[in-house]
């Protein structure tokens, strides 16, 4: 199976124009309409540094609740206090997401003018 790069491109400059943050493979799988999230995933790791800046998110041992990320490379802390229950537990990459975010978002203000100035164009 393979993705459709151009169609990916296309969703993360959309989600750029939108001020998305906090994305995963999943999400943009789904405003591309691919269905390989592994690709997907693969593929939005190549962006990491540049377009994209990627953590691992890990999930609380008793509640599954999504707290401590670190950065994608980082060094795995012993453990991790989740900011939701309170929860400390031993984290593990069986037990992550990795999550993505734009290296450079834009602010809401600047979101704004280039929402105007896509509307003048349409
Ligand atoms: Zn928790």
């Amino acid at each position: 199976m393979g993705i459709d790069f151009f169609k990916v491109e296309d969703a993360l400059k959309e989600a750029y124009m939108r001020g998305e943050t906090r994305f995963n493979a999943y999400t943009v799988a789904f405003w591309s309409n691919q269905s390989d999230i592994l690709a997907v995933n693969n593929y939005l790791l190549s962006k990491n540094g540049n377009v994209l800046e990627a953590r691992i998110e890990f999930l609380c041992d008793e509640n599954n609740h999504p707290t401590g990320s670190i950065k994608f490379g980082e060094k795995i802390p012993p453990s991790i206090t989740c900011h939701i229950c309170q929860n400390e537990f031993i984290p593990s990459l069986e037990f992550s997401n990795i999550i993505f975010n734009f290296s450079n978002p834009l602010s809401r203000s600047s979101t704004k003018q280039e929402k105007k100035k896509l509307q003048l164009v349409t």
